[in-house]
């Protein structure tokens, strides 16, 4: 201890002082260590004696006159030597303000959500002759919960001993130590067993619970505090109270162990941490001390094996004791000892407290009736905070929340969730707590209920060519095109698209129900290729006219198509002559068609397929995905109206051909008699060039995918103007990363975001509007919104029975727009298509299709995608299985096995691939193979579609019991260039893998 200047005095801080004093936080001046007590008080207030009575309270008391301060590098406490003016304010609303009472909130929530300055300050104010408020507000780490009870039992004894006429100091006990005594004992302990302990207890490490958050919490300490109240009343308080003398815990041990159920539910690990504050001070040597005595302790409730709740709540009574009984170890030290990831403006462990409310003694000023006051905006730093009533049955308390990242009516649906647990829990605790329901059977109906959307389909059995044949009708010159500065009409395109039918019809065998596949870039001439087809009664298959390697001739003798389209002025295809050469196939130029036959549009029906889309299949054959032309129709309709598609409008045609998307951005302009726009081939990958095209086509509807979106925000940011006929901007394929979206919108601020979700199986599945947030940027990945018309999108756990909200399961859709199955060797798969079975009488029985990924119902309805349960990938938002990858490999002499995986960026989305190869030795042990040949073989399978991989070289991979590789176990990805071809790498420094095989 030393002098700082005249009056005042520095003294060691404890640990915990120090803790919040973190340089990278706002730590001193953060509102979130503002502790702050409001108190009406009616009747005669003598201001005067309750200043000196005030003065003498923190006279005797250092912590309350001193600040943290740095000092060479430490914290050090700073203690005033005499009591400064400030430490006491009085206003006079009454005179002031209009509405004394409102100003009076108001003026307890400012005092509430600033910072404490000085630490300790009685703030009083005056709304009438006898009527007053009183603030007491204090800095965190100079007074915990009980130096408050301390400072207000000492202040209304100096009260009344002041207006009594006596010396108020007189009136209080004696105050034989300091906390700078305790801080100095503290500092002396020896902890290493206590962190001992603490090792043992936290190992494996818990992790914090995963809550159904409404917005992912902004990256600050603290934000403004949301409250709702419970009282739960007797019917669950008596069998609480059985509970708890049954098992020899604490009431509300019971709720403790609720809530930890409940938090584990929302989250897939086994160990998951809740943090609970707890008074660490020595008595009764410091009873009287005002200070910082409290800490947080780490609650582990381990969820392994079959539990029921009495056993869980015997392990919550188990996992308090202990943690008390080791109380002594400050937090940061444990946080330190155990070296955990601190990530920033967070708390380890605590983003979830459980907090035994202590009840406070009431501020008593003698002649005055006083009541404690509410007060507004403070600050919480955990996301959750479950306060829970100590004594008498503890069924009653306070959930605090985050406001940034939780909204009222979500917090009382959580509790809602709480109480519904535990009134099953407390009615047989011997169930197992899997068995526990989270939701009543009404609100999980009414959540199927919600999640079916009655489709709007076209009115008749229209198909999407007849369709766009009325509006040619109708507006024959209006543009249906816009391409390269060429405008065809919708009568020019009817023209066109019925003399490509004509040929087709043409040459030999039938059409009407066949395949036809349209090999061609975007562009006019595709898209009365497309049309054609269709009028000719055939179903489509889309190609672009790239190389396409072995796959597109597999694809083609899979197909069979009875013609291929071609435009001939594109030069020589490969894949054509091969079709003609070898499978004797049909080709027709459409820049040289053969002599029309007479004919007339063949009349599809609904239930006829309108295109097969193909993708990526896991066993490395391509797997065909047929549509019906209900279901096409249906969609573009949908997707027309919902996004104001019309006449005047024009449509981007972004998405390359062969993807449904395609399909789904030209019809929904043409059947809406607006213009599609093809984007030309050397446009669409550049991002540039993109953002002056859609400012140059007047674009107003742009489809496209995520991590093509980042690019065209990173052009917008840097550049004066964004394209501004845009209204629409449509992301679909991949998860929208938070802050993509948030870029976005702030670029973008009067374009409609949309975050389409759904699979190539339905076309698309659900939407959701980012709409402008209410609390700024968005974080973490953007909700994938609600159900599409005529599709329901259900969350379902292992057993097909719905999740309540904030559970994650997997993602099941019901809809009569779902494919019948697949084509080619992936039909005889139909694990996807698996009725539900239904058993618990929900009425979601019969066909569906299962996703695949991951999904749950947020409180607010809208659905989160939360990854994939399998090995698809999502690559610039083309659907990749890695086993695709891996057979095509696996197929390479020189390759003994080898995996694939995805290695994605900070927000989630793939950025390249990396395969780890075991290559075939030699005898003389050199590997048969190299990265430049893998390449190569997986050139010669995808051609231009292969996605960027580089090569790892094992000398095996990691299994796991069952002998399935391990991906997880793989070594770290390496850098992305270079490292290829390497020499092998050992496990560690073991020279032998340590796995079988
Ligand atoms: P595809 O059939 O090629 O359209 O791919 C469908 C898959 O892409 C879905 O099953 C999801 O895994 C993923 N996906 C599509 N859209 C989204 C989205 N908006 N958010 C997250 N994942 C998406
Ligand atoms: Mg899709």
């Amino acid at each position: 201890m030393g002098s700082d200047d005249g009056t005042a005095s520095l003294a060691v801080t404890t640990s915990a002082q120090d803790g919040l004093w973190l340089p990278a936080e706002p730590a001193p001046g953060s509102p979130a260590h503002t502790v702050c007590r409001a108190y009406r008080v009616a009747g005669p207030l003598d201001v005067g004696g309750l200043r000196t009575a005030w003065r003498a309270v923190v006279g005797r008391h250092e912590s309350l006159r001193c600040t943290l301060v740095e000092r060479a590098g430490r914290v050090a406490a700073r203690i005033a030597g005499d009591v400064a003016d400030d430490v006491w304010s009085f206003v006079d609303l009454a005179a002031r303000a209009e509405h004394p009472h409102a100003a009076a909130r108001e003026f307890c929530a400012e005092l509430a959500a600033a910072p404490p300055r000085p630490p300790a300050r009685l703030a009083v104010a005056r709304l009438g002759a006898d009527d007053h408020v009183v603030a007491l507000v204090a800095h965190r780490a100079v007074a915990d919960d009980t130096s408050i009870s301390i400072v207000v039992d000492e202040l209304s004894a100096a009260y009344a001993s002041a207006v009594n006429g006596g010396r108020p100091a007189d009136a209080l006990p004696a105050q034989p130590r300091r906390y700078a005594d305790y801080a100095r004992w503290q500092r002396a302990q020896d902890h290493r067993h206590l962190v001992d302990w603490w090792r043992a207890t936290l190992t494996p490490l818990p992790t914090a619970p995963d809550l159904p958050v409404d917005r992912v919490r902004p990256p600050a300490l603290s934000a403004t505090a949301g409250v709702e109240r419970f009282d739960w009343g007797a019917s669950l308080g008596r069998p609480l109270a059985e509970l708890s003398t049954a098992e020899h815990v604490e009431p509300h041990t019971v709720l403790l162990a609720a809530f930890q159920l409940l938090l584990h539910r929302y989250g897939d690990g086994d160990r998951i941490a809740v943090g609970m504050p707890a008074s660490a001070r020595p008595v009764p040597e410091f009873a009287g001390v005002v200070g910082l005595f409290d800490t947080l302790l780490v609650l582990c409730a381990d969820f392994t094996g079959p539990l029921t709740f009495r056993e869980l709540v015997r392990r919550a009574g188990a996992a308090v004791t202990g943690a008390l009984a080791h109380r002594a170890l400050p937090f940061d030290e444990l946080v330190r000892a155990l070296d955990v990831d601190r990530a920033p403006h967070r708390i380890p462990w605590c983003d979830t407290l459980f907090v035994v409310g202590a009840s406070e003694p009431r501020l008593r000023l003698a002649g005055a009736r006083v009541t404690r006051q509410p007060v507004d905006a403070v600050a919480a730093v955990a996301d959750l905070t479950l306060t829970v009533d100590a004594g008498g049955p503890a069924a009653t308390g306070i959930l605090e929340y985050r406001a940034d990242a939780f909204e009222a009516a979500s917090a009382r649906l959580l509790l809602e969730q709480l109480r519904t647990l535990l009134a099953a829990a407390l009615a047989d605790p011997d169930l197992p707590v899997r068995a526990l329901p989270l939701e009543s059977r009404d609100r999980l109906r009414a959540a199927i209920r919600d999640a079916d959307r009655v489709a709007d389909g076209p009115a008749g059995p229209d198909t999407v060519n007849t369709l766009v044949r009325r509006v040619a009708e109708r507006t024959p010159d209006a543009p249906a095109l816009s391409y390269g500065g060429t405008r065809v009409s919708y009568a020019e395109l009817r023209a066109h698209a019925a003399l490509i039918a004509a040929a087709l019809t043409g040459g030999h065998g039938a059409v009407p129900g066949r395949p036809v596949v349209v090999r061609m870039s975007t562009g006019p001439r595709q898209i009365a290729a497309v049309l054609g087809a269709l009028d000719a009664g055939a179903h489509l298959v889309c190609l672009g006219a790239d190389e396409m390697g072995e796959r597109g001739r597999t694809m083609l003798a899979d197909i069979r198509p009875a013609r291929l389209v071609i435009d001939g002025s594109a030069g020589p295809d490969a894949l054509a002559q091969w079709f003609a050469d070898e499978l004797d196939g049909q080709v027709v130029d459409v820049t040289a068609p053969p002599a029309p036959a007479a004919s007339s549009p063949v009349q599809s029906a609904p239930q006829d397929r309108a295109y097969v889309a193909y993708t990526s299949g896991s066993t490395g054959h391509p797997k065909g995905i047929p549509q019906s032309h209900a279901t096409l129709a249906q969609f573009v309709t949908w997707f027309g109206g919902e996004f104001r598609i019309g006449p005047g409008a024009r449509v981007a045609q972004w998405a390359a051909p062969g993807y449904d998307a395609s399909l789904c951005e030209a019809f929904a302009a043409l059947v809406a008699g607006a213009t599609l726009c093809p984007v030309p081939d050397r446009i669409r990958a550049n991002p540039e060039k993109i953002v002056d095209w859609l400012a140059a086509e007047r674009i107003t509807h742009f489809q496209t995918v995520p991590t093509f979106a980042r690019e065209i925000l990173r052009v917008i940011s840097g550049r004066a103007g964004a394209p501004e006929h845009l209204d629409h901007l449509l992301l679909a394929g991949e998860a929208l990363p938070g802050e993509l979206a948030g870029g976005l919108r702030a670029a973008l601020p009067s374009v409609r975001l949309i975050n389409l979700y759904g699979p190539t199986e339905l076309i698309l599945a659900t939407w959701h509007e980012v709409a402008g947030e209410a609390h700024g940027e968005v974080h973490g990945v953007t909700p994938v919104g609600r159900s599409i018309p005529g599709r329901q999108v259900l969350v379902l756990d292992d057993q097909d029975r719905p999740c309540p909200a904030g559970v994650t399961g997997d993602l099941v859709i019901r809809s009569p727009y779902t494919t019948p199955g697949y084509l080619g060797p992936a039909a005889a798969d139909r694990a996807p298509f698996r009725p539900v079975a239904d058993t618990g009488g929900w009425g979601i029985g019969g066909p569906c299709y299962r996703t695949g990924d991951l999904g749950r119902r947020r409180f607010d309805g809208a659905l989160e995608f939360r990854g994939r349960k399998d090995f698809q990938v999502k690559f610039n938002g083309i659907r990749l299985e890695l086993g695709d990858l891996e057979a095509a490999l696996a197929a390479h002499d020189s390759v003994a096995e080898c995996a694939v995986v995805a290695v994605a960026d900070a927000n989630r989305l793939a950025t390249r691939l990396v395969a780890y190869v075991v290559p075939v030795r030699g005898p003389d042990g050199t590997a048969a193979g190299a990265a430049a040949d893998w390449r190569a073989a997986l050139r010669a399978r995808f051609g231009k579609a292969m996605p960027p991989v580089t090569f790892r070289t094992l000398i095996g991979l990691p299994r796991n019991i069952g002998g399935k590789i391990d991906r997880r176990s793989l070594p770290g990805p390496g850098p992305a260039r270079g490292g290829a071809g390497a020499e092998p790498e050992s496990w560690g420094s073991s020279p032998t893998p340590p796995w079988p095989g």
